[in-house]
């Protein structure tokens, strides 16, 4: 069974000392980063967000392990995509106040990657970031929130959508790969797809409908959850979701080969858990109070346990965009927003042979 640590953001009393960065120190000064780290290059998988997106982790958390890992003797980095240095400077992830510098997890010009291949069929190859399998050690730095493709976003998105080329990122979502709809009675033209698509994939043609370039498409979702009118939709077909949370969690197993056991280190941070991933571009209200932060040596038994304390019976109510007006009464809280099982990545992970959902809490007071 895995120990996850937990720091708890409940401020029970007026002191510092039981404040949540107070609480994180002591979490820190738990797991063993000298025997672990010490003398090793040690990549910081962080996700920096975009745009004009400000519930990423807070920079304070961040400098506070940059520290932990250098005075364990670690040389620590952070990496995210290799395109999301200037996301990273807007958030204040930068070296006079996190400690360390950004690396492009691709290279400066992303194009620096291995090629592996997953055990998963319908996948086959995936290209991962040399930045950072190249690295010593790895702490994969997540912030748990929503996410429209697989429910949940912690440390298996962190990795899967995280430390690969763009190219498997798209890989990976057309797994899930539908058939978008769209219907003009119901459409405004007000564009915000088109705004708010990534990669610039909607037009609309010179007879005003509504065209998706298949070939930009991420498969992000953002046009079909962003839509007010639910004009664009997207077909599903059953089971295609579960091959894309299969696809994470294989193109993880192989992400994590490249590093010997015990030096890859896992903490999310639970904390302004959105709706939405932080690749959304902007930041909608918090469904539910900040938890705190968990620690944990393995990846399966970390999601299960931010999972399992993203409680649907802590969901404020309001805080979700007014769009949401179907929330499903089953399920996880995101099951319910997304529907889509946010346990399923997890139960993938499982399989594969990364862990246990099998844990035990220990809260560090
Ligand atoms: S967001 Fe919906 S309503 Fe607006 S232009 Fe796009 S399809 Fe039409
Ligand atoms: S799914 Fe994402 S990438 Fe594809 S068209 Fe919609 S917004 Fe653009």
């Amino acid at each position: 069974m895995h120990e996850v640590l937990f720091a708890s953001a409940h401020v029970p009393r007026l002191e510092r000392n039981v404040s949540l960065p107070a609480r994180f120190e002591r979490l820190l000064a738990r797991c063993d980063y000298g025997g672990r780290f010490e003398g090793k290059r040690v990549a910081i998988k962080m996700h920096v967000g975009s745009a004009i997106g400000f519930y990423t982790i807070h920079p304070l958390f961040v400098r506070m392990l940059v520290d932990a890992v250098r005075e364990a003797g670690g040389k620590p980095y952070l990496t995210d995509g290799s395109f999301s240095t200037d996301a990273a400077t807007a958030r204040g992830y930068v070296p006079e106040v996190v400690g360390a510098r950004v690396v492009g997890a691709g290279g400066e010009h992303d194009k620096y990657f291995y090629t592996v291949t997953t055990e998963l069929e319908e996948l086959g190859d995936v290209e991962l970031c040399g930045n950072i399998v190249d690295a010593d050690g790895l702490i994969v730095f997540s912030h748990g929130k929503g996410h429209g493709n697989s429910g949940f976003g912690g440390a298996i998105k962190n990795i899967a959508m995280g430390c690969v080329s763009y190219p498997t990122r798209g890989k990976i979502h057309a797994l899930m790969r539908g058939h978008f709809e769209w219907d003009g009675e119901l459409c405004t033209h007000c564009e915000q797809c088109i705004s708010g698509c990534p990669t610039s994939a909607i037009k609309f043609n010179d007879d005003g409908e509504l065209v998706i370039f298949d070939h930009h498409c991420r498969y992000c979702m953002h046009c079909t959850t962003s839509c007010p009118t639910g004009a664009i939709t997207m077909e599903e077909p059953v089971g295609k979701f579960e091959l894309f949370q299969a696809g994470m969690a294989a193109t993880c197993k192989e992400a994590l080969k490249f590093f010997e056991p015990g030096a890859v280190h896992y903490i999310t941070v639970l904390t302004n858990i959105t709706p939405l991933c932080d690749c959304w571009g902007f930041s909608t209200r918090p469904l539910v109070p900040d938890i705190g932060i968990i620690a944990c040596d393995n990846i399966v038994a970390i999601e299960q346990a931010a999972l399992d304390m993203i409680r649907h019976e802590d969901y404020i109510p309001g805080t979700l965009p007014d769009q949401y007006t179907t929330m499903g009464d089953e399920g996880h809280l995101f099951q319910r927003i997304h529907g889509k099982d946010p346990y399923e990545q997890v139960r993938r992970a499982e399989r594969m042979g990364l862990g246990s959902r099998e844990y035990r809490l220990v809260e560090v007071e």
